[in-house]
């Protein structure tokens, strides 16, 4: 320990999911990789730090089947316009079909605030006051050591 850790760049499979606009069943698979990164919480939900998920993510083979023109070949760092094109209209699509039910759990975090985008009173107080934590942890590192 020791580090300082950002709290956006700590995950949970829910967040992997979320961030390259997977299943968490897909997310799942993943982890279930041995060659996957240790989590630095075990137990529920288990959290990984992001950026040993996308050092993990982006060392990973491109798969035979993912061909130009898919979402996933552009995952996996192609910037080609075909591409590009499957990448943005999925996108698209993607945040078109996130909502939150009025009764989602998920309703007062700063997760459906950022990641759902859900902008009623307790999710915009969440993601108020989730801003304001990264602020002073930053403006703790930037002070007199
Ligand atoms: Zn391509
Ligand atoms: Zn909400």
């Amino acid at each position: 320990m020791g580090r300082m850790v950002d709290l956006d760049d700590i995950v949970s499979v829910d967040d992997i999911a979320k961030r390259y606009e997977l299943t968490r069943q897909a997310v799942n698979l993943w982890v279930n990789k041995k060659t996957f990164p240790t989590p630095i919480r075990q137990g529920h939900p288990r959290l990984w730090l992001l950026p040993d998920v996308v050092e993990w993510r982006d060392a990973q083979p491109v798969p035979q089947r993912s061909r130009h023109g898919t979402r996933s070949r552009y995952n996996y760092g192609c910037r080609c316009d075909e591409c590009r094109t499957a990448a943005t209209n999925q996108h698209r699509e993607y945040l078109e079909s996130v909502v939150l039910t009025p009764d989602d759990p998920r309703h007062g975090t700063a997760n459906a605030y950022r990641n759902y985008r859900c902008r009623c009173a307790p999710c915009k107080a969440a993601g108020a006051e989730a801003n304001r934590i990264g602020r002073s942890r930053l403006a703790e590192r930037a002070g007199p050591a």
